[in-house]
């Protein structure tokens, strides 16, 4: 797409830290290094974000994570790892080719926030919202 930063990049025309690359995928690190290490998965064909990913192409672009992920965890010795992936606006999506961030956690204190809120259980309300989401599952 020709407005598409990630395109640009995959297609060579800005610069990149390149990390890996196959015929399907690109992996390179993030411009803006939330934590050291923080790289970028993304699928070569643009798509706008994992909810218009076929289930194919989710395979090829997920199936390269968990051994991108080890390296990146043990080349920045680091002690964990989060992995994201943000879907439009609310979710904090600002570029809009598909992309997993995978973000290398350090013990000693990094600048990471990533936390849920905990809420007290409803069960009733719980179980009507599992079976509306079932719903469209099925859909
Ligand atoms: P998101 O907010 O989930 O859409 O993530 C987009 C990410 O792309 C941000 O973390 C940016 O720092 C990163 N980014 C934007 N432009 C570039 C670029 N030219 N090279 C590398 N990363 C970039
Ligand atoms: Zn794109």
């Amino acid at each position: 797409m020709d407005d598409c930063i990630f395109c640009k990049i995959i297609a060579g025309d800005i610069p990149s830290s390149k990390i890996y690359e196959d015929d399907e995928v690109l992996a390179f690190l993030d411009i803006s290094q939330a934590t050291k290490g923080h790289t970028l998965l993304i699928p070569k064909e643009h798509v706008r974000n994992t909810l218009d990913l076929s289930e194919q192409k989710a395979a090829t672009l997920f199936s390269r994570l968990p051994k991108l992920a080890r390296a990146v965890k043990t080349a920045t010795q680091a002690d964990g790892l989060n992995i994201v992936n943000n879907n439009e606006e609310a979710a904090g999506q600002t570029v809009f080719h598909a992309h997993i961030h995978l973000l290398p956690r350090y013990l000693d204190g990094d600048e990471l926030d990533i936390h849920f809120v905990s809420h007290a259980p409803d069960f009733e309300a719980l179980g009507q919202l599992a079976q509306r989401i079932a719903k469209e599952v099925e859909a």
